[in-house]
């Protein structure tokens, strides 16, 4: 359920028109529906309830806007980082440093300082070499880092190949077979103290039976390494769980992984830790787009939108599917080739869908852009980094500026030897 809903014939995000905010911020531009991410926020919270003891830690990669980082916060919510960048963000948006994951393979030793520094609450540890450059580090600044070690379950999580990441062959974790024996070794390092085990198989998962047998496999290595004499207080569960981008489209929902996790984990005696992003952030938001002309084509008209993909990628890079409005659909469709204004046939979002009839001039919404969308935003072909607005209630506010060309243009600079 979200609150971008018609009214009198018209897309509402809660209880300001799209078309406004279209009209007076300038498109494109992203909105998010406050009421939207808090509910996301408390259902997945709420289907949890059954667990004794966990910690949720907002994936900061899918949507790091500021405003949003501070509303989560302001629900409980501590951050899954993935760079010192992230985390500064987190740590200006309230979120405190306790709270904080910092997750990643190539954390650098400046990163993992910087971390040290601010004292966060766990790092996800995916390397032997990671976990003997953390302990060094901790020890040179008189302090032990608490730690978790990720591990690769080898279980493909049926998502786009680009999003899995829990397979041997992907980068993420140690292996599952010499997890127990980097345990050992990191439980023994001064410098490190050891608390649990990370997993995360990958994102955008709709079949939940893959994260099933990816937890159980970690339920047995915990099980062999308390045996074994070592602690593991905290389960660390990640993120992934998948949101329909399609009107209708049925999926398991939180209410179901929280069940199938309480199943699981039922005898586990531990914290289970959860890193939530697109199951929060994705339906949150919208990005509004104008058409800019109605071209002719072979197979269908081409819909020329300002919108491009520097403002939103995924269809690009993962084929993935946004369902395309109308702000004030007029009842008609159309069969149409969506396109952005950039010089690359990629620049696509839409092929030979029908969507509500649109011209040059009308506005319109891509729907599910809350997750993976702004945060993926670049200035390709030179164009402007695209803002964000956050709705509550009857007003909305900026929350990113737009970044016009001429600000990236001012930070570039000719050397004298050119001229
Ligand atoms: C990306 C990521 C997440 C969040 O994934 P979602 O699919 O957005 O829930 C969580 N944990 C880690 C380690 C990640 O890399």
């Amino acid at each position: 359920m979200d609150h971008f809903q018609l009214r009198n014939g018209e897309l509402y995000a809660e209880d300001v028109p799209l078309a406004r905010i279209a009209q007076e911020v300038g498109t494109p531009v992203y909105v998010y529906s406050r009421a939207t991410l808090e509910r996301h926020a408390r259902v997945f919270r709420e289907a949890l309830a059954q667990l004794p003891s966990i910690h949720l830690a907002f994936a900061v990669k899918s949507n790091p806007n500021l405003a949003v980082l501070r509303l989560l916060g302001a629900q409980g919510y501590g951050a899954d980082v993935v760079s010192e960048g992230e985390m500064r963000r987190a740590l200006a948006a309230g979120i405190p440093a306790q709270d904080i994951v910092f997750s990643g393979v190539g954390k650098t030793g400046k990163e993992l300082a910087a971390a040290l520094e601010a004292g966060i609450g766990q790092f996800n540890l995916e390397s032997e070499a990671e976990g003997r450059e953390l302990s060094q580090i901790a020890l040179s600044m008189g302090t032990r880092a608490v730690c978790a070690l990720r591990v690769n379950p080898n279980v493909d999580a049926k998502t786009h190949a680009k999003i899995s990441t829990g397979k041997a062959e992907n980068k993420f974790g140690v292996s599952y077979d010499r997890a127990a024996a980097i345990y050992a070794e990191f439980s023994g390092l001064e410098g490190l103290n050891m608390r649990g085990l990370a997993v995360h198989i990958g994102s955008q998962i709709t079949d939940l039976e893959p994260s099933r047998l990816a937890f159980m496999k970690m339920g047995e290595l915990m099980r062999d390494l308390r045996a074994q004499g070592f602690t593991v207080t905290h389960m660390d569960l990640g993120g992934g769980l998948g949101v329909p981008y399609k009107a209708g489209e049925q999926l398991p929902g939180p209410d179901e992984y929280g069940a199938m996790v309480s199943a699981v984990t039922a005898d586990w005696d531990a914290t289970i830790m959860f890193e939530p992003g697109r199951v929060i952030t994705g339906n949150s938001g919208v990005l509004l787009t104008q058409v800019i002309r109605v071209k002719e084509g072979v197979t269908a008209p081409f819909v020329v939108v300002d919108a491009a993909m520097n403002d939103l990628v995924r269809p690009a890079m993962y084929e993935a599917w946004h369902d395309f409005v109308a702000l004030k659909p007029s009842g008609e469709t159309m069969t149409a080739n969506i396109v952005g204004p950039i010089c690359e046939t990629g620049d696509t979002f839409a092929m030979g869908r029908i969507i509500d009839k649109v011209e040059a001039g009308d506005f319109g919404a891509f729907r599910t852009a809350g997750a993976y969308g702004a945060t993926m935003a670049n200035t390709y072909n030179s164009r402007a980094l695209v803002p964000e607005v956050m709705v509550d209630g009857e007003k909305y506010a900026v929350v990113a500026e737009r970044i016009e060309p001429e600000a990236i243009l001012a930070a570039e600079r000719v050397p004298d030897w050119l001229t």
